[in-house]
Protein backbone atom coordinates (compact mmCIF):
# COMPACT_ATOMS: atom_id res chain seq x y z
CA UNK A 1 0.00 0.00 0.00
CA UNK A 2 1.77 3.38 -0.88
CA UNK A 3 0.21 6.84 -1.26
CA UNK A 4 0.18 7.20 -4.50
CA UNK A 5 -2.49 4.71 -4.29
CA UNK A 6 -5.89 6.78 -5.44
CA UNK A 7 -9.64 5.80 -4.46
CA UNK A 8 -9.62 4.62 -8.25
CA UNK A 9 -6.91 1.84 -7.56
CA UNK A 10 -8.75 0.48 -4.21
CA UNK A 11 -12.04 0.39 -6.22
CA UNK A 12 -10.18 -1.61 -8.65
CA UNK A 13 -8.91 -4.07 -6.36
CA UNK A 14 -12.20 -3.60 -4.22
CA UNK A 15 -13.58 -5.35 -7.48
CA UNK A 16 -11.13 -8.12 -7.93
CA UNK A 17 -12.10 -9.66 -4.37
CA UNK A 18 -14.67 -12.52 -4.75
CA UNK A 19 -17.49 -12.08 -3.05
CA UNK A 20 -19.10 -14.89 -0.80
CA UNK A 21 -21.56 -17.15 -2.63
CA UNK A 22 -25.10 -16.10 -2.38
CA UNK A 23 -26.75 -17.60 0.66
CA UNK A 24 -29.70 -20.19 -0.46
CA UNK A 25 -32.79 -17.84 0.08
CA UNK A 26 -34.98 -21.55 1.18
CA UNK A 27 -32.37 -21.69 3.74
CA UNK A 28 -34.13 -21.45 7.48
CA UNK A 29 -32.18 -18.86 9.72
CA UNK A 30 -30.36 -20.44 12.32
CA UNK A 31 -28.71 -18.95 15.40
CA UNK A 32 -24.80 -19.94 14.76
CA UNK A 33 -23.91 -23.37 17.55
CA UNK A 34 -20.95 -21.25 18.79
CA UNK A 35 -23.26 -19.02 20.97
CA UNK A 36 -23.18 -19.35 24.34
CA UNK A 37 -27.10 -18.92 25.02
CA UNK A 38 -29.71 -19.55 28.12
CA UNK A 39 -32.44 -21.66 26.70
CA UNK A 40 -34.54 -18.67 27.83
CA UNK A 41 -32.07 -16.12 25.62
CA UNK A 42 -32.31 -19.03 22.81
CA UNK A 43 -36.02 -19.05 22.55
CA UNK A 44 -36.30 -15.50 22.84
CA UNK A 45 -33.80 -15.12 19.55
CA UNK A 46 -36.06 -18.26 17.79
CA UNK A 47 -38.74 -16.00 18.62
CA UNK A 48 -37.05 -12.49 17.07
CA UNK A 49 -36.10 -14.81 13.98
CA UNK A 50 -39.71 -16.52 13.39
CA UNK A 51 -40.80 -12.68 13.88
CA UNK A 52 -38.82 -10.44 12.44
CA UNK A 53 -36.12 -12.24 10.74
CA UNK A 54 -32.80 -11.47 11.74
CA UNK A 55 -30.56 -8.01 10.56
CA UNK A 56 -28.60 -9.31 7.53
CA UNK A 57 -26.48 -6.70 5.33
CA UNK A 58 -24.35 -7.70 2.44
CA UNK A 59 -22.40 -5.33 1.34
CA UNK A 60 -20.97 -4.15 -2.31
CA UNK A 61 -17.33 -4.13 -3.10
CA UNK A 62 -17.65 -0.66 -3.77
CA UNK A 63 -15.69 2.27 -1.88
CA UNK A 64 -19.63 3.71 -0.64
CA UNK A 65 -21.14 0.60 0.83
CA UNK A 66 -17.51 -0.57 2.25
CA UNK A 67 -17.56 3.24 4.02
CA UNK A 68 -20.86 2.36 5.15
CA UNK A 69 -20.41 -1.19 6.14
CA UNK A 70 -17.14 0.22 8.32
CA UNK A 71 -19.34 2.94 9.75
CA UNK A 72 -22.15 0.57 10.74
CA UNK A 73 -18.66 -2.28 12.57
CA UNK A 74 -17.60 0.56 14.32
CA UNK A 75 -20.36 2.22 15.33
CA UNK A 76 -21.83 -1.23 16.48
CA UNK A 77 -18.41 -1.56 18.62
CA UNK A 78 -17.00 -4.60 17.12
CA UNK A 79 -13.37 -5.09 16.74
CA UNK A 80 -11.13 -7.16 14.09
CA UNK A 81 -8.00 -8.43 15.90
CA UNK A 82 -5.20 -6.45 14.37
CA UNK A 83 -6.90 -4.17 12.58
CA UNK A 84 -9.91 -2.30 14.69
CA UNK A 85 -8.61 -2.12 18.27
CA UNK A 86 -10.86 -3.54 20.83
CA UNK A 87 -13.10 0.01 22.26
CA UNK A 88 -12.55 -1.14 26.18
CA UNK A 89 -15.92 -0.06 26.74
CA UNK A 90 -17.86 -2.53 24.01
CA UNK A 91 -19.61 -5.31 25.57
CA UNK A 92 -19.20 -7.53 22.54
CA UNK A 93 -16.46 -10.40 22.74
CA UNK A 94 -15.47 -12.51 19.59
CA UNK A 95 -17.14 -16.25 20.33
CA UNK A 96 -15.91 -17.59 17.42
CA UNK A 97 -13.49 -17.10 14.44
CA UNK A 98 -13.39 -19.15 11.24
CA UNK A 99 -11.04 -18.64 8.45
CA UNK A 100 -11.13 -20.02 4.58
CA UNK A 101 -8.74 -19.03 1.80
CA UNK A 102 -10.05 -17.39 -1.12
CA UNK A 103 -8.56 -16.38 -4.37
CA UNK A 104 -8.67 -12.91 -6.18
CA UNK A 105 -10.11 -12.72 -9.52
CA UNK A 106 -7.55 -12.43 -11.84
CA UNK A 107 -7.73 -11.44 -15.75
CA UNK A 108 -5.33 -14.67 -16.78
CA UNK A 109 -7.44 -17.66 -17.82
CA UNK A 110 -6.67 -20.96 -15.94
CA UNK A 111 -5.06 -19.38 -13.57
CA UNK A 112 -5.84 -18.70 -9.46
CA UNK A 113 -5.30 -14.65 -8.14
CA UNK A 114 -3.42 -13.83 -5.30
CA UNK A 115 -4.43 -15.81 -2.09
CA UNK A 116 -6.86 -13.89 0.55
CA UNK A 117 -8.29 -14.90 3.86
CA UNK A 118 -12.02 -14.90 4.37
CA UNK A 119 -12.65 -14.90 7.94
CA UNK A 120 -16.13 -15.01 9.77
CA UNK A 121 -16.28 -13.94 13.49
CA UNK A 122 -19.22 -14.60 15.95
CA UNK A 123 -19.20 -11.81 18.79
CA UNK A 124 -21.53 -11.64 21.77
CA UNK A 125 -22.80 -9.39 23.92
CA UNK A 126 -21.23 -9.43 27.73
CA UNK A 127 -24.48 -9.34 29.04
CA UNK A 128 -25.72 -11.88 27.52
CA UNK A 129 -23.47 -14.46 29.11
CA UNK A 130 -22.02 -14.92 32.25
CA UNK A 131 -19.34 -17.64 31.25
CA UNK A 132 -16.42 -15.13 30.00
CA UNK A 133 -13.62 -16.01 32.26
CA UNK A 134 -11.25 -13.01 30.16
CA UNK A 135 -10.44 -11.12 32.61
CA UNK A 136 -9.15 -8.19 30.36
CA UNK A 137 -12.52 -7.42 29.51
CA UNK A 138 -15.09 -5.15 31.43
CA UNK A 139 -17.30 -7.38 33.33
CA UNK A 140 -20.73 -6.76 32.69
CA UNK A 141 -23.96 -8.16 34.34
CA UNK A 142 -25.41 -10.55 32.74
CA UNK A 143 -28.96 -9.74 31.74
CA UNK A 144 -29.61 -12.22 29.12
CA UNK A 145 -29.02 -9.90 26.18
CA UNK A 146 -29.68 -12.19 22.31
CA UNK A 147 -27.45 -9.41 20.67
CA UNK A 148 -25.06 -11.71 18.31
CA UNK A 149 -23.25 -10.83 15.15
CA UNK A 150 -21.87 -12.36 12.39
CA UNK A 151 -19.00 -10.45 10.54
CA UNK A 152 -17.45 -11.57 7.37
CA UNK A 153 -14.82 -10.11 5.83
CA UNK A 154 -11.83 -10.84 3.63
CA UNK A 155 -8.21 -9.80 4.04
CA UNK A 156 -4.83 -9.89 2.60
CA UNK A 157 -2.27 -11.25 4.60
CA UNK A 158 0.59 -12.03 2.03
CA UNK A 159 2.97 -10.04 3.47
CA UNK A 160 3.59 -9.48 7.07
CA UNK A 161 4.46 -5.41 6.94
CA UNK A 162 1.06 -5.09 4.43
CA UNK A 163 -1.22 -7.11 6.15
CA UNK A 164 -5.12 -5.23 5.76
CA UNK A 165 -8.48 -5.97 5.71
CA UNK A 166 -9.68 -5.25 2.24
CA UNK A 167 -13.60 -5.78 2.30
CA UNK A 168 -16.47 -6.48 4.71
CA UNK A 169 -18.57 -8.50 3.19
CA UNK A 170 -21.66 -8.97 6.07
CA UNK A 171 -22.66 -7.81 9.40
CA UNK A 172 -26.18 -9.88 10.50
CA UNK A 173 -27.05 -11.58 13.57
CA UNK A 174 -29.33 -9.18 15.82
CA UNK A 175 -27.63 -6.31 16.22
CA UNK A 176 -30.08 -4.55 18.69
CA UNK A 177 -29.71 -5.26 22.30
CA UNK A 178 -32.53 -5.95 24.84
CA UNK A 179 -34.37 -3.55 26.42
CA UNK A 180 -32.54 -4.46 30.08
CA UNK A 181 -29.10 -4.34 28.33
CA UNK A 182 -29.49 -1.30 27.18
CA UNK A 183 -30.53 0.56 30.67
CA UNK A 184 -26.78 -0.76 31.61
CA UNK A 185 -25.52 2.66 31.05
CA UNK A 186 -22.17 1.98 29.36
CA UNK A 187 -19.06 3.42 31.38
CA UNK A 188 -18.25 7.25 31.25
CA UNK A 189 -15.98 8.12 27.96
CA UNK A 190 -13.28 9.15 29.08
CA UNK A 191 -11.38 12.69 28.36
CA UNK A 192 -9.45 11.43 25.61
CA UNK A 193 -6.35 13.30 24.15
CA UNK A 194 -7.30 14.71 20.91
CA UNK A 195 -6.11 13.47 17.53
CA UNK A 196 -3.40 15.30 16.09
CA UNK A 197 -4.52 18.73 13.90
CA UNK A 198 -1.82 17.61 11.35
CA UNK A 199 -3.02 14.20 11.46
CA UNK A 200 -6.45 14.78 11.36
CA UNK A 201 -6.24 17.10 8.50
CA UNK A 202 -4.29 14.28 6.67
CA UNK A 203 -7.19 11.97 7.60
CA UNK A 204 -9.57 14.07 6.01
CA UNK A 205 -7.24 14.60 2.99
CA UNK A 206 -7.55 11.03 2.92
CA UNK A 207 -11.87 10.96 2.77
CA UNK A 208 -12.13 14.30 0.62
CA UNK A 209 -10.21 12.34 -2.30
CA UNK A 210 -12.65 9.04 -1.12
CA UNK A 211 -10.10 6.83 -0.43
CA UNK A 212 -12.10 3.82 1.63
CA UNK A 213 -12.63 3.97 5.21
CA UNK A 214 -11.06 0.61 5.04
CA UNK A 215 -7.82 1.38 4.52
CA UNK A 216 -7.60 5.18 6.72
CA UNK A 217 -6.57 3.26 10.01
CA UNK A 218 -3.32 2.01 8.27
CA UNK A 219 -2.67 4.36 5.58
CA UNK A 220 -2.81 7.64 8.98
CA UNK A 221 -0.14 4.79 11.12
CA UNK A 222 2.04 5.12 8.04
CA UNK A 223 2.33 8.32 7.66
CA UNK A 224 2.60 8.83 11.37
CA UNK A 225 5.32 6.56 11.66
CA UNK A 226 7.24 8.66 8.77
CA UNK A 227 6.18 11.56 11.05
CA UNK A 228 7.09 10.78 14.47
CA UNK A 229 8.54 7.09 14.83
CA UNK A 230 6.91 4.53 16.71
CA UNK A 231 5.35 7.48 19.37
CA UNK A 232 1.69 7.08 19.92
CA UNK A 233 1.55 10.31 21.19
CA UNK A 234 2.37 12.90 22.92
CA UNK A 235 0.89 15.19 26.37
CA UNK A 236 -1.46 16.59 24.04
CA UNK A 237 -2.00 14.74 20.97
CA UNK A 238 -2.38 11.10 19.78
CA UNK A 239 -0.52 9.90 16.44
CA UNK A 240 -3.29 7.17 16.17
CA UNK A 241 -6.55 6.89 15.08
CA UNK A 242 -8.48 5.55 17.70
CA UNK A 243 -11.98 3.12 17.55
CA UNK A 244 -14.22 6.15 16.77
CA UNK A 245 -11.78 8.67 14.94
CA UNK A 246 -12.55 6.81 11.63
CA UNK A 247 -16.46 6.82 11.88
CA UNK A 248 -16.66 10.76 12.92
CA UNK A 249 -14.22 11.78 10.32
CA UNK A 250 -16.53 10.02 7.82
CA UNK A 251 -19.38 11.32 9.33
CA UNK A 252 -18.20 14.92 8.85
CA UNK A 253 -17.09 14.65 5.41
CA UNK A 254 -20.76 13.07 4.90
CA UNK A 255 -22.32 15.61 6.06
CA UNK A 256 -20.35 17.99 4.30
CA UNK A 257 -21.72 16.20 1.12
CA UNK A 258 -24.88 16.31 1.89
CA UNK A 259 -25.14 12.34 2.22
CA UNK A 260 -25.96 10.41 5.06
CA UNK A 261 -23.84 7.99 6.82
CA UNK A 262 -26.73 6.00 7.73
CA UNK A 263 -28.53 5.31 4.56
CA UNK A 264 -28.78 1.50 4.58
CA UNK A 265 -26.59 -0.22 2.11
CA UNK A 266 -29.42 -1.75 0.79
CA UNK A 267 -30.38 1.42 -0.79
CA UNK A 268 -27.76 1.98 -2.66
CA UNK A 269 -27.32 -1.09 -4.39
CA UNK A 270 -28.27 -0.44 -7.62
CA UNK A 271 -24.99 1.23 -8.33
CA UNK A 272 -23.12 -2.00 -6.98
CA UNK A 273 -24.94 -4.27 -9.15
CA UNK A 274 -24.31 -2.56 -12.10
CA UNK A 275 -20.51 -2.43 -11.23
CA UNK A 276 -20.20 -5.85 -10.35
CA UNK A 277 -21.70 -7.30 -13.55
CA UNK A 278 -18.33 -5.76 -15.25
CA UNK A 279 -16.88 -8.76 -17.08
CA UNK A 280 -13.39 -9.90 -15.91
ZN1 LIG B 1 -26.42 -6.42 24.97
Amino acid sequence: MSFSKTSKDFANELLLVPRPRNPNKNQKQSIPAVLDLTDATRTIIEQHISLVGLDKHLFAHTIDDQNRAYHMLTTQGLHIPNEIDRDIRSKYSIWHTSSSIVHMKTFAKGQKGRELKRYVRCYQCLCGTDSSQDRRLIPWKDVSCFSWIRLVTTHDENDENTKRLLAIDEISGVLDHSPSCKQIVEMDRDASIPLHPELKAFALSLLYNSIPLTQLRQMCKQWAVQRWGDAQGDNHFRFRLNHHDPSSLYRKVSHERGISPATAAEENSGNAVNLLQIPF
